[in-house]
């Protein structure tokens, strides 16, 4: 069975080893040495002085929205994985969707102006597939306005943007290390942003305390555990190998579906990409599901990142938004994994140009 992707597993003993420096310390938590380790480490690997690690991916979006104040209408994308969207709501803030641009499939920044209103406060956006969003632009924008900005950067890890980390680019930048993306620690997450915020979002993060007695602000428990560190350490060391075998996959996969009337996702000039996916737009949607059925029959299973557009979700308003619809229609995300045989590759292609 082929799955879009596949957990990078450590060798057990090498995960053991660096548990027992946790058991040596008797602690499991509360920024342990492996969590402080792990930050440090994440800090020289990605080029970014400014790391909170968390328990998951979706807790540093809600408490970036909360810590920076923000209230109405937050401006985001619709093609995203649900969290973006979720997050504002369930801050009590209003998404407002903007339509994405077809090639790039960020946050079309043109649009962006037209729908600020005196209620918006920030700009929330997604780099998906580790694709920059025009930060450049977003920034003047949100500067003009006084909005702030949060990247959702949770496919980005060690994506660099015009010589630097793209977690360095907007007010905060967070990142996901569930088991499903490129890097992982089980579950788990950072918080990247700006020096000035950086009191403020660690307290969020646990519960307010400022030493045992006082405490900060509001705060909720948004802790990397050190179990979830020591898998953050032990995958680590892989990550330059991971990198190169799945571009490997990737150089394999252009070089088979060359010719065919498949798009492909245009990289922004000036980025160092990290091939976290493998996204094809169809035609057509029914062509789609064609091939996605194709496939399942060879138990080979790709998903489709991402639909629905969330503009559907029940818990929005409905507005249509053609491009992020027409895109999330016909969009599937192929297998890609460190260590997806390159045959596999040639029989991926194989099914899918034959129903094509
Ligand atoms: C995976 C993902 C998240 C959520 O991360 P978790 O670690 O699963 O909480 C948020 N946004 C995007 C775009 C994602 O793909």
């Amino acid at each position: 069975m082929i799955n879009v992707t596949k957990t990078f597993l450590p060798p057990q003993n090498e995960y053991q080893a660096i548990l027992e420096r946790a058991w040596e310390s008797g602690w499991m938590t509360n920024r342990g040495v492996l969590v402080q380790e792990l930050e440090m480490k994440l800090k020289s690997f990605l080029g970014s002085s400014h790391i909170i690690t968390m328990t998951n991916g979706t807790l540093p979006l809600q408490i970036a929205i909360k810590a920076l104040g923000l209230t109405g209408e937050i401006i985001t994308t619709p093609f995203s994985y649900v969290a973006t969207t979720s997050s504002i709501v369930w801050e009590g803030c209003t998404p407002v969707f903007v339509d994405i641009h077809p090639d790039y499939l960020t946050i079309d920044e043109t649009k962006i102006e037209a729908a600020i209103t005196p209620e918006t406060s920030a700009i929330l956006a997604t780099h998906v597939f580790g694709n920059p969003c025009a930060v450049d632009v977003i920034q003047a924008i949100a500067d003009k306005h006084g909005l702030k900005v949060i990247y959702d950067a949770a496919h980005c890890f060690s994506v660099k943007y015009k010589g630097q980390s793209i977690f360095n680019y907007g007010d905060v930048s967070t990142c996901s290390f569930h088991a499903t993306k490129l890097f992982h620690t089980g579950e788990g997450g950072a918080l990247f942003c700006k020096p000035e915020y950086y009191d403020r979002m660690f307290y969020h993060h646990n519960f307010g305390h400022q030493g045992q007695e006082a405490f900060q602000s509001l705060g909720i428990n948004a802790k990397m555990s050190e179990p979830q560190a020591a898998m953050g350490l032990a995958v680590m060391p892989y990550m330059s190998v991971i990198l190169n075998k799945r571009e490997n996959i990737v150089t394999l996969y252009n070089s088979l579906l060359v010719g065919t009337n498949l798009s492909k996702i245009n990289l922004r000039a000036d980025t160092i990409w990290n091939y976290s996916y493998y996204p094809v737009v169809f035609k057509e949607a029914t062509q789609l599901m064609v091939v996605k059925k194709a496939l399942e029959a060879c138990e080979i299973f790709p998903r489709r990142y991402f639909y629905p557009s969330l503009n559907s979700m029940p818990y929005v308003d409905y507005v249509k938004i053609p491009q992020a619809e027409f895109i999330s229609e016909r969009i599937l995300c192929l297998p890609l994994y460190h260590d997806l045989p390159l045959s596999a590759v040639e029989t991926i292609c194989d099914i899918v140009k034959r129903y094509i």
